[in-house]
């Protein structure tokens, strides 16, 4: 019996699956990738995933990080890999230590810290990007990015032998594209996103909007959260096919939410938005 009931989304062949409600729980694991968005309260269903991207520090995000590593070590599994902020690895190295000398057994695990431009190698050709946000200090986005080796276009037209014969002079015949697929923000204010052109071209955009009423707009702004109307200019200037909305509050029932959403969002916008909440399995 799974521990959580969580949201499944299928957007072409990569599936999501997550939980998301501000102040108490966020985690959104892409399998396929081996990534994992936060980690909430450590969901049984996302302990195989092997890279643990967390934002902040925030414990509705954060929580499930010792149960994630000692569950992994528990089930023969090798140390999972938590990507951080840097200023939080002082703080998660005395966690996983002092949860060591609780359970009386030591919790492996591989702690990279990060900062904003840094790049981290998931897979091969699959790179975790990282960029600030505006939430709490330290805290970070990530951008998934696929990196694939193509032929220059002035080669394109040559045959086998002759890139050979190219390749053993030396020259460059190749030159990288970068394909973002995946773009999470965490939790973060109004930031103009779309001046990183890999955010605003990632094919899945994965946003936090917290609050929709008028009258949460001081909420939204203490909490360093989102609002409908400052979420709405932000995904206004960026080009993601697919927006699935993270994070919303509980003050606010959720077909008030869809019927926000729905009233202030182009139409154009709208279609291409899914609610993370709205997609649990029954
Ligand atoms: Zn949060
Ligand atoms: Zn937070």
């Amino acid at each position: 019996m799974a521990s959580h009931n969580l949201a499944y989304i299928k957007i072409d062949e990569l599936e999501l699956i997550g939980y998301s409600v501000a102040g108490e729980e966020t985690v959104v694991a892409m399998p396929q990738l081996d990534v994992c968005f936060d980690i909430g309260k450590a969901p049984d269903q996302v302990i195989s995933i092997n890279n643990i991207l967390l934002t902040h520090g925030h414990m509705d995000h954060a929580a499930g990080i010792a149960y994630y590593l000692s569950h992994r070590n528990f089930c023969g599994q090798s140390a999972g890999t938590i990507l951080a902020p840097e200023n939080l690895l002082g703080p998660i190295r005395k966690i996983i230590a002092a949860w060591g000398q609780l359970d009386g057994n030591k919790v492996p695990a591989n702690l990279v810290g990060v900062k904003p431009g840094d790049e981290y190698q998931i897979k091969p050709n699959l790179f975790a990007r990282v960029f600030p946000t505006k939430h709490s200090r330290g805290s970070v986005g990530y951008t998934v990015i696929e990196k694939r080796k193509k032929l220059k276009p002035e080669y394109l037209k040559l045959k086998s032998p002759q890139i050979v014969e190219l390749k053993k002079q030396g020259i460059e015949i190749d030159y990288q594209l970068e394909i973002p697929i995946v773009t999470y923000l965490g939790d973060t204010q109004y930031v103009d996103f779309s001046q990183l052109k890999y955010i605003a071209e990632s094919k899945i955009l994965i946003a936090e909007c917290t609050f929709y009423e008028t009258d949460h707009t001081e909420r939204a702004e203490a909490g360093k959260h989102m609002h409908i109307d400052e979420f709405t200019e932000l995904i206004e200037k960026l080009r993601n096919e697919h927006i699935v909305v993270t994070h919303t509050t509980q003050r606010t029932p959720m077909r008030e939410i869809r019927s926000i959403l729905k009233k202030t969002l182009s139409p154009e916008k709208y279609k291409r938005v899914i609610l993370l909440m709205d997609k649990r399995r029954r």
